[in-house]
């Protein structure tokens, strides 16, 4: 199965792609924890991405689909991924479908966490991450079985820089401006799925698999 998540930051794309990912045993492909990882180890490409994602922006079209090229010519992702944060722009989006076309392959699905404006804001002031394995809580809504620290690697939990209400806004705008085109794109080919993304974690798994039955 070759799923592509759409929605704006804070929609839960990324807690429900980690649960997906266990449950038909695809890779899961974050495009920002991917960057962070890099920013994490200081390489090359981290240094020139840290400035960008501490604002709120968006990384180079031309240095993410390389970056996500690569991860998907990996074997993992030979039978399937999912993939969280990318494509994030109409180029990306072309880049993705040129690239699986060059390999007869093509997405079964995008799906669109559709939420509203008052639940991300609530979301990602109380969103708090693992630092090492990119784990995501919630202050109210997903607590760490032991306050303060993530459940998979014992790490203390932060709040990500651009996580902060300033640069949230912005992250907003730029969702509105580059990324809520995709939804047409996608539309228009017949593969968007409409989820309705302020539900709870269960509710919204329960509504995800009645919308992937039979695929
Ligand atoms: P969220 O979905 O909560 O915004 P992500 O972890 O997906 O969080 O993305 C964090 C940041 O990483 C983005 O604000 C952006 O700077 C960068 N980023 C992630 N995916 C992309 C992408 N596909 N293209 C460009 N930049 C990206």
């Amino acid at each position: 199965m070759r799923f592509v998540l759409l929605g704006p930051p804070g929609a839960g794309k990324g807690t429900h792609a980690r649960i997906m990912s266990e449950k038909w045993k695809v890779p899961q492909l974050a495009t920002g924890d991917i960057l962070r990882r890099h920013i994490r180890e200081q390489t090359d490409l981290g240094k020139r991405a840290k400035a960008i994602l501490d604002r709120g922006e968006l990384a180079p079209d031309t240095l993410v689909n390389e970056l996500m090229k690569d991860q998907l010519a990996k074997p993992e992702a030979k039978n399937g991924f999912i993939l969280d944060g990318y494509p994030r722009t109409i180029g990306q989006a072309e880049s993705l479908e040129a690239f699986l076309k060059s390999r007869n392959e093509k997405l079964d699905v995008a799906l669109y966490f559709k939420t509203s404006p008052e639940v991300i804001v609530d979301r990602l002031s109380g969103r708090r991450s693992c630092p090492k394995c990119g784990a995501n809580y919630h202050v109210r809504n997903i607590r760490p079985k032991v306050e303060g620290k993530c459940d998979v690697c014992n790490a203390d939990l932060v709040q990500r820089s651009d996580d902060r209400p300033e640069t949230v806004q912005h992250r907003l705008e730029v969702y509105e401006k580059d990324t809520a085109p995709l939804l047409n794109y996608y539309r228009k080919s017949g593969l968007l799925k409409e989820i309705p993304g302020d539900l709870n974690v269960p509710e919204l798994q329960k509504e995800l698999s009645n919308v992937l039955a039979g695929k």
